[in-house]
């Protein structure tokens, strides 16, 4: 049995009950096939495959909040530290109910490989916890993020992790969590990213996984003779990633006519509305029937459906498999030509298969959503430097960054004949660092 079989078999037998995780490393491992096959001596020799797919640690523990009528409420927090080969661990946190440690494990697997393709010097990590925000005051959200932090403050630090927003985890969240942070060790330090303005964050790094998805993009679309000028597109979600990718898309020359969050989805004719969707979102945090009160000529539908619309390209920024199998063979029919993922993992393997064999361009979320996780990594030398950077030039940064990832992947997949196949590409540029960077520190 092959090298990458066996490990692989090892993997599913070890982590059964996280098929998100199985799914995540049977993606990287049999695209990186090709590579361990011309190393397979010295890999196995070094137990590298083993090494990668088990994070460095896994610290899990209680967090306890009070409610506004005084009730208490118990959730289970995690942070994920996956491996620190290239630096310090580095990924976001996400407050969702679905959260556990099988969805953790899969991210910060993820998080490895795209740090790595953004050539700045970060591992990976990921945390959260089951708790769901939604609906809750901002005094309840706060004791939560108090709470949570009173933990996981043990283990962060600006050499050593430092987490990030996710699904749920925004510019509120993290304030509280900073807030508690410094309470507790009196640091000023920059043990955070996506911090306010006024108290260390960085400009453009709300806007850059949605920027960053559509400058990879432009890119992709470059080195293949095409562009986002008068693209129709459909865009999944309307947190973060996707209202800075309509922002973008829109800059671009693009109509994008959808969007969705876990309730229902919007079809816009006239083309999404980003100021409307932002009061909704960001503002008012209500749901898209907010959007159609303020747009009486888009239509809301219950439920999914986004991707049974006809569209140029897709980009599904909400969460993980949310594009199936049907949903890559409706977007086919429907003559779309390209699939960028904003969102982690958000196709499933089936329906990358399908629509990388029927021809159309696949970008895979660890490339085309690095953007976020590379603009913190800016977050943190500004920090370490004591200065901020002007917008233009954490945004000349950000697109010569997303250019440099989508080249990268592109000459990738070219060099180990798979031309045009993003998700070996990517796979192989991220593990090849990570995999030389862990053979020349020994083994541990
Ligand atoms: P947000 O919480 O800001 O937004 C998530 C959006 O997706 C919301 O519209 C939400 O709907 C919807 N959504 C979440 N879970 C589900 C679900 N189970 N079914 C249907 N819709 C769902 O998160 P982000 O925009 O930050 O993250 C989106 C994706 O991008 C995630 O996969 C994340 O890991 C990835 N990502 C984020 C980065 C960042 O910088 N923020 C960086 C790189 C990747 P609702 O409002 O109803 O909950």
């Amino acid at each position: 049995m092959s090298y990458v079989d066996e490990v692989l078999e090892s993997v599913k037998k070890k982590n059964a009950a996280e098929p998100e995780f199985i799914q995540a490393v049977t993606e990287v491992l049999e695209s990186i096939r090709v590579v361990v096959d011309e190393n397979e001596e010295k890999y196995r020799k070094a137990a590298l495959l083993e090494r990668l797919v088990e994070p460095d640690r896994i610290i899990t523990f209680r967090v306890p909040w009070t409610d506004d009528n005084g009730n208490v409420h118990v959730q289970r927090g995690y942070r994920v530290q996956f491996n620190n080969a290239i630096g310090p661990y580095k990924g976001g946190l996400r407050f969702h109910p679905s959260v556990y440690q099988g969805i953790l494990k899969f991210l910060g697997f993820e998080q490895v490989f795209k740090n790595a393709l953004t050539t700045l010097p970060i591992g990976g990590g990921k945390g959260g916890s089951d708790f769901d925000p939604h609906g809750k005051s901002d005094a309840e959200v706060m004791r939560f993020c108090q709470s949570f932090m009173t933990e996981l403050y043990k283990y962060i630090g600006a050499d050593v992790d430092v987490p990030a927003g996710d699904i749920g985890v925004g510019g509120r969240e993290i304030g509280y969590l900073y807030g508690q942070y410094k309470r507790i060790t009196t640091a000023y330090e920059s043990i955070l990213t996506g911090k306010g303005l006024t108290f260390g964050g960085s400009l453009i790094r709300t806007q850059a996984t949605g920027y960053g998805l559509m400058y990879c993009t432009e890119e992709i679309l470059k080195l293949n003779g095409k562009n986002m000028k008068d693209a129709v597109c459909a865009v999944s979600g309307a947190g973060n990633v996707a209202i800075y990718a309509i922002e973008k898309a829109q800059q671009l020359g693009a109509k994008v006519v959808t969007c969705s969050d876990s309730s229902g989805w919007i079809y816009d004719p006239d083309g999404i509305d980003v100021a409307v969707l932002k009061d909704v979102k960001e503002v008012k945090r209500a749901r898209l029937t907010e959007y159609k009160a303020q747009r009486p000529n888009a239509e809301y539908h219950e439920g999914k459906g986004v991707w049974s619309v006809k569209c140029d390209y897709a980009f599904p920024c909400a969460t993980q498999n949310e594009l199936n199998l049907d949903d890559a063979k409706a977007l086919v029919a429907n003559g779309c030509q390209g699939v960028f993922e904003g969102a982690n993992m958000p196709t499933t393997l089936e329906a990358t298969k399908y629509l990388q064999e029927s021809g159309l361009l696949f970008t895979p979320g660890k490339a085309s959503n690095a953007g976020g996780v590379a603009t913190s990594a800016l977050e943190m030398s500004q920090n370490s430097e004591r200065l901020s950077w002007t917008a233009e030039e954490v945004d000349s940064r950000l697109k010569s960054i997303m250019y440099g990832i989508a080249d990268t992947m592109a000459a990738s997949a070219e060099k180990y004949g798979m031309k045009g196949n993003y998700v070996a590409g990517a796979n192989i540029a991220g593990f090849e660092k990570v995999a030389e960077a862990m053979l020349a520190q020994g083994i541990y």
